[in-house]
């Protein structure tokens, strides 16, 4: 368990306790561990508080939305209602938000935190992604309250940590990821069922990693890029969030240090930047 998070779970358990509804809201194009967390401690807060309201948040993602759906929400659902995000740097990037300055907000995330836009901000960079900080705050509140999980948090947890680690692959997998994966293999869900499910992609997107192989560009030495325009991405009918997933398909280049894919997002362009360690 992080010893310096728990006064913050504390606060968490007392904040939860006393909330008779609690909405839970996600990152916009929500990648698994968005889902992971966003879904796991929804479930949490169910099955060890039986009577109360948990509402889920969020545009859904069709390669995830296999894991469970989310609720359209109205103002007045928000009425005396406790917010939870997770996942989410910062606040811009909450997919939804329909909550004000009336409901209280909790923050829990492991992004640099640049935007503590919560009114308790649960952030931790050491860990590899929300999921594994969501396990952390369910060890203490198995100690201290009793609290239990079941098969279907754990797969959610899982997958979280799979995707943010490229399958415990990047530099962000520590000892204790491992200890944390280990711990929740040993529940009944099937391992690899749900990554296949998770990983699979259209046929579309299978055709445009060609296109991403063909046409990424060498910046200076250990540098790449790919530019995607508007036509590439209606020549292979994919979508701006589809493309996405597929930049940490260049990671295995010879001497690669930094890279980045520019997407055309029509009214913006969109960069998403990779490395592997100096930067
Ligand atoms: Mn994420
Ligand atoms: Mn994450």
């Amino acid at each position: 368990m992080i010893k310096s998070n728990i006064p913050l779970y504390e606060e968490i358990y007392k904040k939860i306790k006393e909330s008779n509804k609690i909405i839970l809201h996600r990152h916009e194009r929500p990648d698994p561990d968005a889902y992971g967390s966003q879904g796991s401690l929804a479930e949490l807060i169910k099955i060890n508080f039986p009577d109360k309201k948990v509402i889920l948040v969020g545009k859904e993602s069709p390669s995830l939305s296999f894991l469970f759906n989310t609720e359209e929400v109205v103002p007045d659902d928000y009425k005396d209602a406790l917010v939870i995000t997770t996942d989410t740097a910062n606040f811009p990037r909450i997919d939804g938000k329909l909550f004000t300055k009336n409901n209280f907000l909790i923050k829990i995330d492991h992004h640099p935190p640049l935007d503590n836009y919560g009114d308790i901000n649960l952030v931790n960079t050491e860990v590899s992604s929300t999921c594994e900080l969501i396990y952390d705050l369910y060890l203490y509140l198995r100690e201290r309250h009793n609290f239990v999980i079941n098969s279907n948090i754990a797969m959610l947890l899982y997958i979280g940590i799979v995707g943010d680690t490229g399958r415990f692959l990047f530099s962000n997998t520590t000892e204790n990821t491992l200890k944390v994966a280990s711990e929740l293999m040993k529940y009944d869900f099937n391992m690899t069922e749900v990554i296949d499910r998770m990983e699979t992609i259209s046929e579309k997107l299978m055709r445009f990693r060609a296109f991403i192989f063909e046409n990424y560009q060498i910046y200076s030495e250990g540098a790449a890029y790919l530019k995607i325009t508007k036509d590439d991405m209606d020549k292979y009918g994919v979508t701006p969030g589809e493309v996405s997933s597929g930049i940490n398909l260049l990671r295995s280049l010879k001497n690669l240090q930094v890279w980045c894919f520019a997407i055309d997002e029509g009214n913006k362009v969109r960069v998403r930047i990779r490395s592997k360690g100096p930067c």
